[in-house]
C-alpha cells in the first residue's frame, strides 16, 4: 500500500486553508447583514471553496486508501473535487454578473446560462475516465490526468477567460472595488494552478482558493463596511446598494426618513445629548422587519418591506416621539418625518435622496405636525424639478439663455424711456421657456448666481453695441433675486462687468425685492452702497404684492417703485384697494420716489394710471418683452 507520508504536509496546507475559512464564517456569519444578491453570490463562492478544499482533501485520502476501497468510490470523489474546481470558476464568474446584469431578470438568465454549461461539464467529468500518476516506486500521488481531468480544466479555464473579458467589457457597470478584488482573487488562483501544475508535489490550489476568499472578503465583503460604527445602523454606501437592488428587482417597499436636525435643544448638556441620541437609536434598533440606515446627511431611513408594517411602524414610532426621552422623558424631540409609503413613485435610489435632501432643504413642505408624505404627485413634481435643473445646466453650458426686453413708457415725456430686461430659455426644440418655469428652481440651487451674471452681461453687451440713447432710452432695468442680494461678492462682480464693457453706470437700473432677513438686507444693502457710488441705481420690484411692504421703501435708498400687477388688478376690480394704492402713491411720490404701474394691458388702465400722475407705465398695452431685433425694431419705430 503506498504511504501517505510525502502527501501529509499538503493535507495540512489544505488544513490551514479549512481553519482560515472557518475563520472567516465565523466573522460573516456573525455581523449583521443586509442580503444584498452580492452578498448571496459571495456566500455561494465561499460554501463552494469549503467544499472544494474538503473535497480535495478527501480525494487524496480515497487515494492513499484506493486499495481498500472500490475503485468507482475513489473516481467518485476525486471526480466530485474537479467538479466543485470548475464550479469556484463559475462562482467567481457569476459574482462579476450581480454587477453586470442589474435587472433580476438578465441576471437569472446569465446564471441559467453558466449552470448549464457546468452541469454539461460535470456530466462529461463523471462519465469520462480518470488515471492517477504516481512516482517512480509507486509510493507517492502525483497527479490525476485523462479525458474527465481535461474537461474540467478546459472548462475551468473557459469561465476564467470569460470572466476576465467581462470585467474588461463592462468594466463601467463593475464596481471598481469588486473588480479589483475579483482580479486579485483570479491571480492567487491561476498562479497556484500553474504551481501545482509545474511542481506536481506541491498540492497548493486549495489552500489559494482560501486565500482568495480571504481577498474578496477584506476588499469587499466584510459587512463591517456596510456599518455606521458609531450608531450599529447601516450606512450611507449599505442603503445605496440596497435601495437600488430593490428597484432593480422591481420590489415593492416603503421607506420612512426621520429627519432630526435642529430638532435636538440646545438647552441640553453635551452628555445629555449624546445620551440621549444614543437611546434613540437603541430604540429605533429595536424595531423589527426593517433595515435602518444612517445616510450621508446623518439622517435615519428605514425600509420596510410590507407596507401594513411600515405604517404600523410609522404610528407607533410618532407615537413614541410624542413622549419624552432622557432622565424622567423630560426632553421632547420633533423631528421632520418624510414618509415614502410606495417606493416606486420614484424610480432609483438617486432620485429617492435627491427628493429627501429637497425636502428637508425645503421645509415649507412640512405640516405643523412636521410629517410630509410622499405620493405620486409629489414625485412627479421633483422629477419636473430635475428636469428643469438639467435644462438650466444645458442652457446655461450652451448659451440657450436669452434677454427679452420689455418697453416702459414716461407719461411726461410721452415716449418709452427706458426697458426692463427679463431672462428666457430655449429648449431643445428652440422653444421659450417663460422664468416662471426655472427662476426658483435656479434660486433654491444656487444656479441663479451663475444666470444673473449671465443676463447682466447680455444686457451690458446689449447697451453697448446698440447705444441705447439713440432710441431715447435712459437706462435698462435688470432683476436681481434675493440670493443673488445676499451674495457678498455681487456689486465686486457687477463693476467689473460694466467696467469690462465699458458702459456708463447710468445705463443700469436693478430691481431688488424684499429680503426676508436681516442678515440677508444688510448684505443687500452692502452691494447696493459699492453700485451706487459706482452710479448705478435701484428699483424696488413687486411693491404691493405682500413682497415688497412700505417700511422697506423707507429702509432702501431706491430711485424707483414699481406698482405689482395684481395691485393695479386690484385698483380696478375692488372698491376698497383703491385706497390703499392711493395711501401708497400718495407716501411714494411724497418721498419724491418714482412708479412704474406694470401690468397695464387696457387703454383705460392706461388713461387712468396717467390721470393718477403715474410716471411710467409697462404693460402689454405698449408691448410684450421682445426679443432683442424685435426689441430694436418696436423702439425705433416708436422713436
Ligand atoms: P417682474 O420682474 O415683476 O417682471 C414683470 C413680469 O410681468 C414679466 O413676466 C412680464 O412679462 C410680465 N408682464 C408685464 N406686463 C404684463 C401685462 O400687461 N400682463 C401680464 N399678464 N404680464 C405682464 P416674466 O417675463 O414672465 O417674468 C416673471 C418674473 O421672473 C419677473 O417678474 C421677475 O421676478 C423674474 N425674472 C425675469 N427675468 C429675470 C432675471 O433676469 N433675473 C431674475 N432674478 N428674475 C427674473
Ligand atoms: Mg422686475
Ligand atoms: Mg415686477
Amino acid at each position: 500500500m503506498p504511504s501517505m507520508k510525502g502527501k501529509i504536509m499538503h493535507i495540512q496546507m489544505q488544513c490551514c486553508g479549512i481553519i482560515l475559512m472557518m475563520v472567516l464564517l465565523f466573522f460573516y456569519t456573525r455581523q449583521k447583514r443586509i442580503s444584498l444578491n452580492t452578498e448571496r453570490a459571495f456566500l455561494r463562492a465561499f460554501c463552494l471553496n469549503l467544499f472544494c478544499i474538503i473535497l480535495d482533501i478527501a480525494s487524496i485520502i480515497v487515494i492513499y486508501q484506493r486499495e481498500r476501497l472500490p475503485g468507482w468510490v475513489v473516481d467518485f470523489v476525486c471526480k466530485s473535487y474537479l467538479v466543485t474546481l470548475v464550479g469556484v470558476a463559475l462562482c467567481s464568474l457569476l459574482y462579476i454578473c450581480v454587477d453586470i446584469y442589474v435587472r433580476k431578470e438578465d441576471y437569472r438568465k446569465a446564471v441559467r446560462r453558466y449552470e448549464l454549461i457546468t452541469l454539461g461539464d460535470a456530466v462529461l467529468v463523471y462519465m469520462l475516465p480518470i488515471y492517477y500518476q504516481f512516482d517512480e516506486d509507486g509510493t507517492t500521488f502525483l497527479v490525476t490526468y485523462g479525458p474527465s481531468n481535461l474537461v474540467a480544466f478546459w472548462v475551468a479555464i473557459a469561465f476564467l477567460v470569460a470572466n476576465f473579458f467581462l470585467m474588461k467589457k463592462e468594466k463601467n457597470k463593475i464596481n471598481p472595488r469588486r473588480r479589483e478584488a475579483v482580479l486579485t482573487w483570479m491571480v492567487v488562483w491561476v498562479s497556484a494552478a500553474m504551481l501545482q501544475y509545474c511542481y506536481n508535489r506541491i498540492l497548493v490550489l486549495g489552500f489559494a482558493c482560501s486565500i482568495g476568499m480571504a481577498v474578496l472578503y477584506l476588499k469587499l465583503e466584510n459587512p463591517e463596511t456596510n456599518l455606521d460604527r458609531q450608531s450599529g445602523m447601516f450606512n450611507h454606501g449599505a442603503l445605496v446598494q440596497y435601495v437600488r437592488q430593490l428597484y432593480s428587482e422591481g420590489a415593492e417597499f416603503s421607506v420612512l426618513a426621520v429627519i432630526f436636525e435642529r430638532s435636538f435643544r440646545r438647552n441640553m448638556t453635551r452628555g445629555q445629548l449624546e445620551a440621549m441620541k444614543m437611546e434613540i437609536v437603541e430604540y429605533l434598533l429595536t424595531i423589527q422587519d426593517v433595515f435602518i440606515f444612517k445616510n450621508a446627511e446623518d439622517e435615519v431611513l428605514l425600509v420596510f418591506r410590507d407596507a401594513v408594517r411600515a405604517e404600523e411602524e410609522t404610528r407607533s414610532l410618532l407615537s413614541r416621539f410624542d413622549e419624552g426621552w432622557g432622565e424622567d422623558r423630560r426632553f421632547y424631540i420633533r423631528p421632520y418625518w418624510i414618509s415614502i409609503p410606495d417606493a416606486n413613485v420614484i424610480s432609483n435610489v438617486e432620485d429617492m435622496l435627491y427628493l429627501i435632501r429637497d425636502i428637508r432643504q425645503d421645509s415649507r413642505d412640512f405640516s405643523d405636525d412636521s410629517f410630509f408624505h410622499v405620493d405620486r404627485q409629489k414625485a412627479e413634481e421633483m422629477y419636473r424639478k430635475k428636469r428643469t435643473e438639467q435644462l438650466l445646466l444645458e442652457a446655461m453650458e450652451k448659451d440657450w439663455v436669452e434677454v427679452f426686453y420689455q418697453p416702459i413708457y414716461s407719461t411726461k415725456e410721452h415716449r418709452f424711456t427706458s426697458a426692463e430686461a427679463l431672462v428666457r430659455i430655449r429648449d431643445e426644440e428652440g422653444n421659450i421657456v417663460p422664468p416662471g418655469a426655472f427662476i426658483e428652481v435656479a434660486e433654491q440651487n444656487g444656479m441663479i448666481l451663475k444666470l444673473g451674471e449671465m443676463v447682466f452681461e447680455k444686457v451690458c453687451r446689449f447697451v453697448k453695441l446698440n447705444n441705447i440713447r439713440q432710441y431715447g432710452l435712459h437706462y435698462i432695468e435688470i432683476n436681481l433675486s434675493v440670493v443673488q442680494c445676499s451674495y457678498e461678492q455681487l456689486a465686486e462682480d457687477y463693476i467689473s462687468i460694466m467696467e469690462r464693457y465699458d458702459i456708463p453706470s447710468e445705463f443700469i437700473n436693478l430691481e431688488i425685492t424684499e429680503s426676508a432677513s436681516m442678515e440677508e438686507k444688510r448684505i443687500l444693502l452692502n452691494n447696493m452702497k459699492s453700485l451706487m457710488d459706482y452710479g448705478v441705481k435701484f428699483s424696488l420690484d413687486d411693491f404691493g404684492t405682500g413682497q415688497s411692504n412700505l417700511n422697506y421703501i423707507v429702509d432702501m435708498p431706491v430711485n424707483i417703485v414699481k406698482f405689482d400687477r395684481d395691485m393695479i388688478n386690484a385698483y380696478f376690480e375692488n372698491g376698497k384697494a383703491k385706497y390703499v394704492m392711493d395711501a401708497a402713491m400718495h407716501m411714494v411720490h411724497g418721498m419724491n420716489l418714482e412708479i412704474v404701474s406694470e401690468g397695464i394691458e387696457t387703454k383705460e388702465q392706461y388713461e387712468t394710471m396717467e390721470e393718477l400722475g403715474i410716471s411710467y407705465i409697462q404693460g402689454y398695452y405698449f408691448s410684450k418683452p421682445l426679443s432683442e431685433p424685435q426689441f430694436l425694431e418696436f423702439i425705433s419705430g416708436s422713436c
